[in-house]
């Protein structure tokens, strides 16, 4: 079975202050969990600031993005290397948000991810359909495009570290949750692409987080499910209580 992966994504909130407050009653409350892994994703900005404050915790930290070069003229970006200084392991690629306020194409993120794995960092690949694309009922087509597109050239070594997020546009932020059907199904299909495209024991390994409204009230059900091994948490993880309730799911 594979090892849960609960992860907080703050987005763009939280001051340097409010930043370390939640980071400490999260540390708290993850410590001594020794079955899954918790991560969190703060802003740039408070990356540094709470690594020190997890510093001697297992609480993993990732940040939002990531350029695919060490440094340069890149004005905007963050590198791999920075972000490894500051005490990140991981790098959140593809959002959703990045796709659609900042048209992120499936080139640039495809960079990313390679760039993450070639300086070590583990990529949480997020892929996932708008409301139109699953009333239309393309929801596998895109999901398919998705990750054949963002994880062409990786290789089956390091998809082994890969962690995919499936996050439906349109359960996140809306306080609409994937049923815990619909979220199965997607990613059961997704297990069963990555099959193809790499090789079935690596599919078999690699976790997929399911993210959209992931509440206290609906972690426990949508985790039970056969291919769900995680949850990426947006809202809920700014509330230091909720987010203890949700890495603490039974
Ligand atoms: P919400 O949990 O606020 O719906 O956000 C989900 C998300 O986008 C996490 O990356």
């Amino acid at each position: 079975k594979r090892r849960p992966l609960l992860a907080g994504n703050w987005k763009m909130h939280t001051t340097v202050i409010d930043a370390c407050q939640l980071a400490a009653a999260i540390g708290k409350c993850s410590a001594g969990l020794a079955d899954r892994d918790v991560l969190l994703a703060p802003p740039y900005t408070v990356l540094s600031e709470v690594a020190h404050v997890l510093q001697g915790s297992d609480v993993l930290i990732a940040s939002q993005n990531v350029c695919w070069e060490a440094e340069g003229a890149f004005t905007g970006e963050i590198s791999p290397t920075m972000i490894k200084s500051a005490g990140g392991t991981a790098a959140i690629i593809g959002h959703s948000e990045r796709r659609q306020i900042f048209h992120e194409d499936h080139a640039i993120i495809n960079k990313r991810v390679l760039g993450a794995l070639a300086f070590g960092l583990i990529p949480v690949f997020c892929v996932g359909e708008t409301l139109e694309e699953r009333e239309g009922e393309k929801t596998f087509e895109i999901l398919e495009e998705q990750l054949r597109e963002g994880l062409a050239g990786v290789s089956l070594q390091d998809m082994g570290k890969t962690v995919v997020a499936y996050e439906p546009v349109w359960a996140i932020g809306t306080g609409k949750t994937a049923s815990k059907e619909q979220a199965q199904e997607a990613h059961a299909f997704i297990r069963k692409l990555l099959a193809e495209m790499f090789e079935k024991n690596i599919a078999d390994t690699v976790r997929i987080l399911y993210g959209g409204s992931v509440k206290p009230d609906n972690v426990d059900e949508l985790m039970a499910q056969t291919d769900i091994d995680g949850a990426l948490v947006g809202g809920a993880a700014l509330d230091a209580d909720s987010f203890c309730r949700i890495i603490n799911f039974i």
